[in-house]
């Protein structure tokens, strides 16, 4: 029979705006309590009030991914606060764009440090409570450029195929305590983070998307719930791609 995720406890990393945000809100609607988390506290308060607005459960968490200690202190305050964690979204990114030769050493260490030791860190705090109840769900939100690279963005690229890497290993070593692990690959999405780019720059994309569009937060919060429910119980180590068949 299919089971939704009623019940279930989620924690989102980056919960507060764009792909994150839209994540947290359809899982509070699905009758999820909701970890929200992100640097920027505030923002992940305003998605709390949110769903405790639409008459969900919810908690914000003010948290840098990349801080190892921090994360591990956080994960266990949060495993108390909503009674377990069963569902993990390490959506939290951020992009530092520019050419290998000019990128600076900085902004190649601090996208890793965020985009894939982020990742570690939260799967690792949070799947001890998940094989305490033998039951688990991670999402890990890559990105096509992991697959296909994308010149600028070599610090990015190197993060999300990592990503990948992580999603098969972990894949492997938890799906004897009933715990899946896959991967999230979306396309152009239209969040803060893609709002900087210039109209020429998103016509270029855009022609290259069969499905002439960019994607929304929506298409991947969906898949994302998908995941997360009974009808992916048979999934895992999969990376699946949310871009419009942009990559084929
Ligand atoms: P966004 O910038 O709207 O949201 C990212 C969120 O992550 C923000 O709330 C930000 O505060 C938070 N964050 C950043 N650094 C953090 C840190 N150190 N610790 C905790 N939180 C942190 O971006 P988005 O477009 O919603 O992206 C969400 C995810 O989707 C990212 O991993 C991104 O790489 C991935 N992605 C996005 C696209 C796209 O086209 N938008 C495409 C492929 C993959």
């Amino acid at each position: 029979m299919f089971e939704g995720i009623s019940g279930k406890k989620a924690v989102v990393t980056g919960g507060g705006s764009g792909i994150g945000k839209e994540i947290c809100l359809r899982f509070g609607a699905a009758g999820a309590g909701l970890a929200v988390c992100d640097v920027d506290g505030d923002a992940a308060k305003v998605v709390a009030a949110e769903i405790k607005e639409q008459g969900g459960n919810a908690r914000a968490y003010g948290i840098d991914v990349s801080d190892y200690a921090a994360v591990q202190a956080v994960c266990t305050g949060i495993a108390e606060e909503l009674g377990g964690i069963d569902i993990l979204v390490n959506n939290a990114g951020i992009t530092r764009d520019g050419l290998l030769l000019r990128m600076k050493e900085e902004d190649f260490d601090q996208v890793i440090a965020v985009n894939l030791k982020g990742a570690f860190n939260f799967i690792k705090a949070c799947c001890r409570p998940m094989i305490k109840t033998r039951w688990g769900r991670v999402i890990n939100i890559t990105s096509v450029v992991g697959q296909m690279g994308n010149a600028g963005q070599a610090n990015y690229a190197s993060a999300k195929a990592g990503m990948i890497g992580l999603t098969k290993s972990a894949a492997k070593e938890l799906a004897s305590r009933n715990i899946t692990v896959n991967a999230v690959a979306p396309g152009f999405i239209a969040t803060p983070m893609t709002e900087e780019l210039d109209q020429a720059t998103r016509d270029v994309y855009i022609a290259a998307i069969p499905l002439r569009r960019t994607g929304t937060p929506a298409d991947v919060a969906g898949v994302c719930l998908f995941l997360a429910s009974s009808a992916a119980d048979y999934i895992t180590g999969q990376v699946i791609r949310v871009d419009g068949g942009m990559v084929m």
